[in-house]
């Protein structure tokens, strides 16, 4: 999928498509109504999930990005539960990156009880910095791409309570935030 990938102001990843909406979607509504542009990248489709298939998954994570005015959501096809910290993975992860030219990075908890989200924590980390670096060279939708570096990366708090650094006031999005996950019926 390389749906109008554009310049915007925050990249929300997460390594399932559920992560977002379920960590952090009242954060991305608050920009979104400030007038910031966000984009969504999904790593995986989430094919290990318990319920549904990585088809209805999609389509669900369609629908919310949709809901949420987000600028884009981009899936990549690394392995749910089996992908690794490895060039090919972080290169895909550049390439969206690049594509998108984000300030912020909003990424997965740095410690959780599922380890996919640890684990794409690190990869995440990692691809943020060999994005900057001039003398990897990717290219994507056929167009040669420019080194870009975000300045900062938050990391969403998942299923263990972990000390926040930084909280940010969502209450009045709340309710917004509960359609978002419930647009994740499987
Ligand atoms: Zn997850």
């Amino acid at each position: 999928m390389v749906e109008n990938i554009n310049k915007i102001d925050v990249l929300a990843i997460g390594i399932h498509p559920d992560d977002i909406e379920l960590a952090c979607s009242g954060t991305i509504l608050k920009h979104i109504d400030a007038g910031y542009k966000v984009g969504l990248l999904d790593l995986s489709r989430g094919e290990l999930g318990t319920r549904g298939n990585a088809t209805i998954r999609t389509q669900e994570a369609m629908l919310s990005a949709k809901l949420m005015n987000a600028s884009f959501r981009h899936q990549l096809n690394l392995k749910d539960g089996f992908f690794e910290n490895n060039e090919d993975s972080i290169i895909e992860i550049i390439k969206i990156i690049r594509a998108s030219k984000p300030r912020i990075i909003l990424a997965n908890a740095i410690e959780d009880r599922h380890p996919d989200h640890a684990r794409a924590s690190k990869l995440i980390q990692d691809a943020c910095f060999y994005s900057g670096l001039i003398k990897i060279q990717t290219s994507f939708g056929g167009i040669e791409q420019s080194a870009w570096r975000p300045q900062s990366i938050y990391h969403y708090i998942q299923d263990y309570h972990l000390k926040p650094e930084l909280i940010v006031d969502i209450s009045k999005f709340m309710e917004k935030k509960m359609e978002l996950i419930l647009s994740f019926s499987s």
